[in-house]
């Protein structure tokens, strides 16, 4: 019984679902979708985005929840950036499908495109809600992934509000998230949001080693999105540092590899973050042609960039040229959208640059009021900054992270902290930089498609049933094993086959029968107590674990089980439609070694629930007569 319902995997990596009978419609859309998640087709422009999805829209069975649900997962994904007419709605209605399928990690998924979705429409409270509702469903059904994808996402908004230190600690956990679900590309590329987090304290050493190893990880993927949105940020950091340099080298390289990939927004956007850094090292002519480049770009494809953004480039370098007036009236221009959206560092060099104009063209009471209001926000900027790093520090979160790093680099970081500490102290200068820093952005479009690949890719690894949303095969052996070994405590395994689920799909057709099987899995976890763990072996074949509960709650757990199956109103999927199921519960032995053997018994039992006539549970033989026995 156990054998016969292993999960085929086909491509190595790829959680194909259980199902014995998938549809060739099912397997080309099952096709399509992980192609596009491996990156076989390369999204460089909301074209691409908008072409691939129509593309998935039509390669959706008819009346396939599930692959429903995941054309909309993909679709809000993409949308992130480059569809986000009509996406925000189209996300809502997602989140409530995939709750009326009872399908928890299809709504973690969901909510957490909601989320980014509502960060773009500005709802940043409702995004934050989004946000922690997906964590806390994906923890749930045991989605690594999407668990510490969701913890990233609200750190970024923390940060972004000037809570520093606790998207520090949000990051942190994710990082631990995805450490425990062995979730490779993240473990690696969240040290890019660390690296922020780093940044925005001030620890610009600490931020540009994390960025290195990111940098490294990208090389020897050899993925051009990776190294491309690693530059960018380098470049940032580095300006901030009076590098400037080096970042313009590492914006070149960025520019290189966009050109490569054809992302022409990409391009454009990079032109953009090359004008602040033209600006930071006194190159105002550099600064205006690449505006220009950065214009004509965006009228090319119809984008825009942040409100604000360019003006103000262009009255810095306009001031810079000593074009005071065409300066002034950039600032103008500039001011209100950059105060409209929060963006304090830009506005605190605005006011540093309006003052020198304003000075030269005899306005010397309109410059002081511009001094002093410049001088006021670097003092809250320094301070806050201050705070957010005493605050970090005095929580230990560096100390929990280099935990999670090998001893030579905690030694080396540990070395160039201090020497970031002491040269912080004699270069007051450089927090205006920071806040220079603060006016580059990312590349927008490559940084959304990371997102999205991030995402998905993420899926890939999941350990989680992509149907039910319970674990899978291997997570669920993965936590059987676990739980054996421990064996400190008592602990039971429950083994579920659904009776005559054959019948199911021949008299309701195979729709129905997946509908039965998300249905069950719903009602079971109601049943659960904290800590038991649900996972699906395969078909309508289940396992939970039962850390701690010994042959009294492992039975009283499994009579649960079987009430709550007969329970369940399924008429609405079927006309006169009933479930059972059989259970075998087996007790884990203290000399119990292998999960195989304890299934094994489990096994034996659930046979003979089904001799027995189903609907029943039987309780394994004890373990070991063979160990009393001489
Ligand atoms: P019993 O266990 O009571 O002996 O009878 P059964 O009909 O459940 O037995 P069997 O294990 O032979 O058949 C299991 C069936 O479950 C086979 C297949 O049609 C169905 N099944 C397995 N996986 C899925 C799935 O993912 N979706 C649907 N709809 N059906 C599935
Ligand atoms: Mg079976
Ligand atoms: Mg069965």
């Amino acid at each position: 019984m156990l054998g016969a319902a292993g999960a085929h995997e086909n491509v190595p990596g790829h959680p194909v679902q259980v199902h014995p009978h998938v549809s060739p419609a099912q397997a080309a859309f099952d096709k399509l979708f992980w192609d596009i998640d491996d990156g076989v087709y390369p999204i460089g422009s909301r074209v691409d985005a908008l072409k691939l999805l129509a593309w998935l829209r039509s390669a959706v069975p008819a009346g396939d929840v599930h692959r429903e649900l995941q054309y909309r997962y993909m679709h809000c994904l993409l949308g992130f950036q480059h569809v986000a007419e009509g996406a925000l709605d189209y996300a809502r209605e997602g989140v409530a499908a995939a709750r009326d399928a009872g399908d928890g990690a299809s709504e973690a998924a969901l909510r957490l495109c909601l989320g980014q979705q509502l960060v773009g429409h500005g709802d940043i409270g409702a995004a934050r809600q989004e946000f922690e509702r997906a964590a806390e469903l994906a923890r749930r059904s045991h989605d690594f992934n999407v668990h510490g994808i969701a913890l990233v996402q609200r750190g970024h908004l923390r940060m972004d509000a000037g809570e520093v230190a606790l998207g520090l600690q949000d990051l942190l956990d994710a990082q631990a998230v995805f450490e425990e679900g062995k979730v490779e590309f993240q473990i690696e590329f969240n040290l890019f949001s660390i690296a922020q987090a780093y940044r925005r304290i001030g620890d610009l050493d600490q931020a540009d080693e994390y960025l290195g190893r990111v940098m490294d990880f990208g090389r020897a993927r050899d993925d051009a999105l990776v190294l491309g949105v690693t530059l960018v940020e380098r470049a940032r950091l580095r300006s901030a540092q009076g590098r400037h340099a080096e970042a313009e080298a590492d914006l070149e390289e960025a520019l290189a590899l966009s050109r490569q990939r054809g992302s022409d927004d990409d391009v454009t956007m990079i032109h953009l973050a090359l004008a602040d850094v033209y600006n930071a090292a006194s190159r105002p002519r550099e600064a205006l042609e690449a505006l220009e480049t950065a214009s004509a770009g965006y009228a090319r494809t119809g984008d825009s960039p942040e409100p604000g953004r360019i003006e103000f480039a262009t009255g810095v370098a306009r001031s810079r040229l000593g074009q005071h007036q065409a300066a002034l009236d950039a600032f103008d221009r500039a001011l209100p959208a950059l105060l409209d959206r929060d963006d304090m560092p830009s506005v605190m060099l605005l006011y540093q640059a309006r003052a020198i104009s304003r000075e030269a063209l005899g306005d010397p009471a309109g410059a002081l009021a511009d001094l002093r209001e410049y001088g006021r926000m670097r003092r809250d900027a320094a301070e806050r900054i201050t705070d957010q790093r005493v605050l970090a520090l005095s929580h230990g979160f560096d100390a929990r992270y280099r935990d999670l790093q090998n001893a030579r680099l905690r030694l080396e970081q540990e070395r160039t902290e201090r020497l970031a500490a002491a040269e912080r102290q004699k270069t007051p200068w450089r927090l205006a930089s920071i806040a220079l820093g603060g006016a580059l952005v990312v590349l927008l479009v490559s940084l959304a498609v990371l997102q999205a690949r991030r995402t998905l890719g993420l899926r890939r690894m999941a350990s989680t049933d992509p149907l039910t949303g319970a674990a899978n095969r291997r997570a669920i052996q993965q936590i059987a094993t676990k739980t054996i070994a421990a064996a400190d405590a008592p602990a039971c395994l429950v083994l579920l086959d659904l009776d005559h689920f054959k019948q199911v799909n021949d008299r309701f057709g195979h729709g129905v029968g997946d509908q039965v099987l998300v249905r069950t899995v719903a009602t079971w976890n109601t049943v659960l107590r904290q800590g038991d763990r649900l996972g699906r072996l395969g078909g309508e074949e289940f396992l939970v674990v039962l850390p701690g509960a010994g042959i009294g709650a492992g039975m009283q757990v499994a009579g649960r089980l079987l009430e709550a199956t007969r329970a369940m109103d399924l008429s609405d999927l079927g006309e006169g439609l009933q479930l059972t199921v059989s259970l075998g519960v087996a007790q884990i032995g203290s000399g119990d070694r292998t999960l195989e053997a304890v299934l094994e018994r489990a096994d034996a039992a659930l046979y003979k629930a089904k001799d027995n006539g189903r609907d029943r549970i039987e309780l394994a033989e004890p373990r070991g007569t063979e160990d009393t026995s001489p």
